[in-house]
């Protein structure tokens, strides 16, 4: 993929743009990438394990007595940071997506892929789970090429299926995990615990997963951050010269080759390839593939070290501050992400500080105009629909305002939603026909739950004995009413 941060590196030939790094002529090239070392990688360990813990725990983490999150697309509930979201909400969802999105855009347009190398679950449980655990039975990268090139032997089928017994096992945790987030801890539980055929679905779903993830760590691998994942295909239209990726610093490493003083500072020694878990020459410039893990500044920084040279040839850097020796600028581009992303991470938080417990819906009975009462009153006929969104049962409360009528719930005292419920009654306001002087009257219902405003509905009341009808000039003009009132 071309992008402006390229143009300016050092490679010639810009040939390898051509194909990705790990399939030549339609064939998957396996990657044995060397072990990493290095401070940025200790630092790395150190967030990929604090990371994974979260992961982790979270789904044990309750608050109110329900998990502090909850994506169950099956039956539509979303709890995140505690709060839930219904199929209500789905507005307010939608918005939070886009901010996200917005802020993805702007995080990346400054630091690149950082999000890829540090904290994406798939560079985590590759690189901090299923990469160790494969130099543990398969040894570094070069006993790596040399058994998979070997024949089949005893000692092979033995590390083969003690790697893949392993694998799986690890793959069958994770698939718990997800499916913690999914259904809640709960739910998995019982699943573990009751008898299968109780829980046919969800045994079933676990072992699927408990493939997919095997499939994907033991064989997708790389293949997820180049082929698959749509954020590392954005990385063309995100980054500019002024956002801070890996980069190699061909000013000074140019022209490459032996320890020499005719030459710049890269030896050539491709240590900075062979560890890249995605296959890459980063020499080559900022490329697509290039995930941040930052291996090959470590690995690089080592042989700086060695032959007495300054680190950092291979660093975090942009492209602008390598070519033009100038700091790290923060553009015009970035302050309009970030204002963008500011407004509508405003508009969302009030949005959500601003939701009522109780959503409110009030609607005339349709088809249906008046009825007439004894005692000279008059009614309409309404529904209520309420949504409660809390973990707490709640009474809720209507009120009549701006309009002397009796506000009646028919067939019950009160409105009482149980938690994580909704409730769908009839209701009528009842008018004293004399005083109605209107045909349409404009009416006000304030909601009030544990005696809190939440919500108010406007609405209109249809008087019965005289319809008005309105000119071209809004004037209201008496007409007799024909029927005097209608059934319901
Ligand atoms: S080029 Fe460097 S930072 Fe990029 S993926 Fe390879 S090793 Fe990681
Ligand atoms: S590790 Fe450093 S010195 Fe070695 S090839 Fe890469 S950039 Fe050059």
């Amino acid at each position: 993929m071309s992008n402006p941060v390229l143009d300016t590196q050092s490679s010639g030939s810009e040939s390898f743009r051509d194909a990705t790094s790990t399939i030549s002529k339609g064939k998957r090239m396996w990657l044995f990438p060397k072990k990493q070392t290095g401070k940025i990688f200790r630092w790395r360990n150190i967030v990929a394990y604090v990371l994974l813990g979260f992961l982790i725990l979270w789904p044990f983490v309750k608050y109110d007595g329900h998990p502090i999150f909850l994506f169950n697309v099956l039956e539509r509930r979303f709890i995140f940071f505690g709060i839930p979201f219904w199929p209500q909400d789905f507005f307010l969802f939608g918005l939070t997506m886009v901010t996200l999105i917005v802020f993805i855009i702007f995080f990346t347009s400054i630091f690149g892929r950082w999000w890829c190398g540090w904290s994406c679950p798939q560079t985590i449980f590759m690189e901090f789970i299923f990469r160790k655990i494969e130099y543990w039975i398969d040894g570094d990268s070069a006993q790596q090429r040399n058994l998979a090139e070997s024949k089949w032997t005893t000692r092979k089928i033995r590390l083969r299926l003690t790697k893949v017994f392993i694998f799986y096992i690890i793959s069958f945790f994770i698939a718990n995990i997800f499916l913690a987030y999914i259904i809640g801890i709960d739910e998995l539980y019982k699943i573990a615990t009751e008898p299968i055929r109780h829980h046919l679905g969800g045994f079933i779903s676990i072992i699927i997963f408990s493939f997919v993830f095997f499939f994907v760590f033991a064989y997708m691998r790389e293949q997820v951050c180049l082929v698959v994942c749509p954020y590392g295909r954005l990385q063309g239209v995100l980054l500019d010269k002024n956002s801070i990726v890996v980069a190699y610093d061909h000013v000074r490493g140019e022209p490459r080759g032996k320890i020499s003083n005719l030459h710049g500072d890269c030896i050539d020694c491709k240590l900075c390839v062979n560890v890249c878990p995605t296959g890459i020459e980063i020499r080559n410039g900022t490329q697509l593939e290039c995930i941040n893990c930052a291996a090959c500044i470590d690995a690089c920084d080592s042989i700086m070290t060695k032959v007495n040279k300054p680190e950092g040839l291979i660093r975090y850097s942009s492209s602008d501050s390598i070519e033009k020796r100038i700091p790290f600028k923060f553009t015009t581009r970035m302050w309009a992400y970030l204002f963008v992303f500011t407004l509508l991470f405003s508009i969302v938080s009030v949005l959500i500080i601003r939701r009522p417990d109780v959503e409110a819906t009030v609607l005339r009975a349709p088809g249906q105009l008046f009825m007439k009462q004894p005692g000279g009153k008059v009614s309409n006929l309404f529904t209520v629909t309420l949504v409660n969104k809390t973990f707490h049962d709640q009474d809720v409360e209507l009120k009549l305002i701006n309009f002397n009528a009796e506000l009646k719930l028919m067939g019950i005292q009160s409105l009482h939603i149980l938690k994580d419920g909704s409730l769908n009654e009839p209701f009528l306001i009842i008018a004293d026909e004399l005083l109605i002087k209107k045909n349409k009257n404009p009416i006000t219902i304030e909601v009030y739950s544990k005696g809190k405003l939440i919500d108010v509905v406007k609405s209109t009341f249809i008087g019965p004995v005289k319809i008005y009808n309105e000119d071209s000039d809004g004037n209201e003009n008496e007409k007799q009413n024909e029927n005097e009132h209608t059934k319901i």
